[in-house]
């Protein structure tokens, strides 16, 4: 086997294999086929960049295919958001398709179904159907409408579609085999009687197809050369198959359903209906609330589409579900941000310092390194005055040998600035510090090329002038779900192991360079993480949410 050839992973193996026999490269053709339902999550991302990575990989159309078979959960709000949400990612499809698009050729196909007595409308209810079933073991029971005359059939599904009979009254089922060891094959429903309007086709229709009688058909309607889903359909390939065999012409290329396996994130749950309930049980705010796992909700967060893609990319694709830990979609995002985002200063939760051998008037500029990862970021200026905010978490009065930071006595250096020394505290009744009396070294600025700027210390403390500082809003968000796999456990419900403190409002203390931002931009907050500017941003107040801290807390706390 070539080198290049080992590395590709079993899909892909099955696409050369295809290409070596009986396909040409302009037979591909792949899509990605939602449910209009909700917002796309972290699990659709690994399937779009699967499938339009084949797409880009073998220059072959990707269409996005709406599955909108099911009036009653779908909403036009869904599919903005996922064509919204695909393109962000940074793909582009070939067609936008919708299985409703497909209604009449479905039909048609339908009663010709009938006509051939393959088909058959059974008027029991759902739960006598339901019984008659069987079990994997023991066969299943023939509906007594399942000898009905063609003309009969024909009569009741016209009924059926013209809206003549209720909900729940009659449904078509295909004619197959009760006795199949695959229980999807026991006679599967084909058409439901529904009086909904649907979002597209309005009240058109009284009857829609179910999944499997949509999605092969429509597959071979756009000629998908391979139809790659999740494990769960494994079962349900063989269904695929009798139904394109009833329609199937053979000038025409014969599309292949092949499976993968879904991946999952730890600390969250990545299904719609699961993601449904945290947003109408108002857990959080919205679809892209930023502790959701949806592509919106990551955007919000702060997550690239490089950094998503990256992702997908490295877990690759398997044959096995398990179960990803969300600190390797942390890793990603952060070594793209990295490279990319200019580092400021803010304080979260600040202490007040006074450099008391600093003139009480003086203000310096003090140049500054945007991103020491890119020099081509260049430099901005930083005002430097005697009143400083600190985080509160940098100073201890006394201290072991091991706190590099503020203590009585000992120097640390100011972040772009100079070398101070803690000389006594100020404090209130109760014992609380209200100041820090520091003393600085004149001669210690960095960057100034003195002895004294060369002057090793062990600590360095991100600070911010008091008098400068711009105020802000800033949302410190945390997993969702202290458990990792909270949907794992049969009998105990998700959301009993939601995390009280996803989320933390403070204010945040910044440097005035960020007084001009947009929704979206990014930043490193030095010392402390990644951080990006909400949509809730004002003219009056900036708001920023963590994307990320710099380094992963729970691996202590899981540990
Ligand atoms: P959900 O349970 O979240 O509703 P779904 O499978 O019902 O997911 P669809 O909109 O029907 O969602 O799926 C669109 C495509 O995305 C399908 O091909 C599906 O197999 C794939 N997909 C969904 N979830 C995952 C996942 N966690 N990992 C990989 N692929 C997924
Ligand atoms: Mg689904």
């Amino acid at each position: 086997m070539a080198k290049e050839e080992a590395s590709l992973n079993f899909l892909e193996h099955i696409i050369e294999e295809d290409l070596r026999n009986n396909y040409k490269l302009s037979d591909l053709c792949f899509r990605f086929p939602p449910e209009p339902n909700g917002y796309l999550h972290i699990g659709h991302a690994t399937s779009i960049c699967l499938n339009f990575g084949f797409g880009l990989k073998y220059n072959a159309p990707v269409n996005l295919r709406f599955d909108d078979t099911n009036p009653i959960k779908e909403e036009q709000e869904f599919v903005d958001a996922i064509k919204r949400d695909v393109q962000w990612l940074g793909f582009e499809w070939a067609k936008e398709c919708y299985a409703s698009d497909y209604f009449q050729q479905l039909y048609d196909w339908a009663v010709q179904l009938i006509k051939e007595g393959k088909a058959y409308v059974d008027s029991q209810s759902s739960e006598a159907i339901a019984q008659q079933k069987g079990t994997p073991q023991i066969p299943g029971t023939n509906s007594p409408y399942r000898d009905r005359s063609v003309e009969e059939n024909l009569e009741l599904f016209e009924k059926m579609k013209n809206g003549e009979t209720p909900e729940g009254q009659h449904v078509l089922r295909a004619k197959i085999d009760m006795a199949s060891p695959n229980m999807l094959m026991r006679d599967p429903v084909m058409y439901r009687v529904l009086h909904k309007p649907h979002h597209r086709t309005g009240t058109d229709w009284k009857i829609y197809p179910m999944y499997d009688w949509a999605h092969g058909e429509s597959d071979y309607i756009e000629q998908i050369s391979h139809s790659f889903c999740t494990l769960e359909f494994l079962p349900h390939r063989e269904l695929y198959d009798w139904f394109l065999d009833q329609i199937y012409d053979p000038t025409k290329l014969r599309p292949k359903q092949r499976e993968f396996a879904r991946r999952n994130l730890s600390h969250t749950v990545v299904s719609k209906r699961k993601l449904a309930q945290l947003v109408e049980k108002g857990i959080v705010k919205s679809w892209d609330d930023p502790r959701m796992p949806t592509i919106a909700g990551l955007r919000r967060r702060g997550y690239t589409p490089e950094s998503i893609r990256n992702f997908a990319e490295s877990i690759g694709v398997g044959k096995r579900e398990n179960l990803i830990d969300v600190s390797h979609l942390e890793f990603h995002i952060r070594e793209d941000l990295n490279k990319k985002v200019p580092r400021i200063m803010v304080v979260l939760d600040p202490v007040k310092i006074v450099i008391t051998n600093y003139p009480e008037d003086k203000v310096e500029w003090l140049e500054a390194e945007n991103n020491p990862e890119d020099d081509a970021m260049g430099t901005r200026k930083v005002p430097f005055s005697r009143e400083l905010y600190i985080e509160r978490e940098d100073f201890k009065e006394e201290a072991n040998r091991k706190f590099f930071r503020l203590t009585i006595g000992k120097e640390v250096r100011l972040k772009n600035a100079y070398i101070i020394k803690a000389t006594n505290v100020i404090k209130d009744e109760a014992g609380n510090i209200l100041e820090i009396h520091c003393t600085y070294d004149e001669e210690s600025r960095s960057g100034s090329g003195t002895e004294a700027s060369k002057r090793k210390v062990k600590g360095t403390l991100h600070w911010v002038s008091i008098p400068h500082a711009i105020e802000t809003e800033v949302r410190l968000y945390d997993r969702l779900f202290v458990e990792a796999a909270p949907d794992a456990k049969k009998d105990t419900d998700f959301l009993e192991f939601l995390n009280p403190n996803s989320l933390k409002i403070v204010t945040g203390y910044a440097e005035p360079s960020i007084e001009k931002v947009e929704a979206e931009d990014k930043f490193q907050f030095q010392r402390l993480g990644y951080f990006t500017v909400d949509r809730d941003t004002t003219d009056s107040k900036i708001v920023f949410n963590r994307t990320v801290p710099l380094r992963d807390s729970w691996e202590k706390i899981e540990s």
